[in-house]
């Protein structure tokens, strides 16, 4: 990369004519940020269709290594940069938060293209993460379905704006060099649907409190947390849609059962009769294989 010592130069102190192309005269700030901007090494990992164009942006018709990017690492150990290019499934964003953990900071985190962002085409689909910002906090969004190698250049040019503005004094700005450790992002768990394990004490609490209404057989009133993903809440809303569905079913029979003044033993004994009706269907379906 051709080092411009004028670009260098940020401070009033006159550089005499015949040393400026020898001598620069900046800030820390400044030189920091010039080296952190042109020395971004991406993780080398894609998970879909947008990671193709990722490949071409660093193949030689548009060559990414103009910006010191080309060395794209095998190990989030010596990554600053993690470009998500794809659709995020559920199963697959638990290791990429992993990944994101093991990075060293600084560090930054790239959404390419409209899966990645926002879950694309495949938004609220059952397996797909509806946007990586739901977990990791993401700097640069690179719009398209996919976004074409230009694209993805100028979100490269974006996030080397943003690290010129960033300032090693303001801890806002630079929270790895805040006071103490940083916290690592939690890694999410994996289950019937993806959970946020900062979510569990509250996930707990309301699984006990359904199962305690289910054994005293009142009605099913489960407050869903508004944090919960959609996919959660929509599930459980159609149980208890079900439930409350074969209750009244129930209690309709019981009040034609009443109403016809049949005795407690007679309504057992037609429900008996009905459960071997039952199996005795099952049995024969079961015996021509259905
Ligand atoms: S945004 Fe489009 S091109 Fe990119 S991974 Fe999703 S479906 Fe594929």
């Amino acid at each position: 990369m051709e080092l411009n010592l004028q670009n260098l130069n940020t401070t009033e102190y006159p550089v005499p004519a015949e040393l400026q192309s020898n001598v620069a005269i900046t800030s820390l700030n400044h030189i920091y940020n010039w080296g952190r901007r042109n020395s971004m090494w991406p993780m080398l990992f894609g998970l879909a269709c947008c990671a193709i164009e990722m490949i071409a942006t660093a193949s030689s018709r548009f060559d990414f290594s103009r910006f010191g990017m080309e060395v794209m690492r095998a190990t989030p150990r010596q990554s600053d940069l993690m470009i998500v290019s794809g659709t995020v499934t559920k199963k697959m964003v638990v290791p990429i938060v992993r990944l994101y953990n093991q990075m060293p900071e600084p560090k930054y985190v790239l959404a390419m293209g409209a899966c990645a962002s926002g879950g694309g085409p495949f938004k609220e689909g059952y397996n797909v993460v509806s946007g990586i910002d739901k977990y990791l906090p993401v700097d640069v969004y690179v719009p398209g379905c996919p976004p074409t190698p230009q694209a993805l250049l100028y979100g490269l040019i974006a996030l080397q704006k943003k690290i010129d503005g960033q300032s090693l004094v303001n801890a806002d700005d630079v929270p790895w060099y805040g006071v103490g450790p940083s916290e690592p992002t939690p890694v999410p768990i994996l289950g019937p649907d993806i959970i946020d394990p900062r979510q569990m004490d509250m996930i707990r609490r309301q699984a006990e409190a359904h199962a305690r209404q289910e054994f005293e057989e009142e009605p099913v009133r489960l407050e869903v947390g508004r944090d919960l993903p959609a996919v959660g809440s929509e599930a459980v809303a159609a149980v208890a849609t079900k439930k409350a569905a074969a209750k009244s079913v129930v209690k309709k029979e019981e009040k034609s059962f009443s109403q016809a003044g049949m005795s407690p033993e007679a309504v057992e004994s037609l429900r008996q009769k009905r459960r071997e009706n039952a199996m005795a269907r099952k049995a024969a379906r079961l015996a021509k294989g259905d």
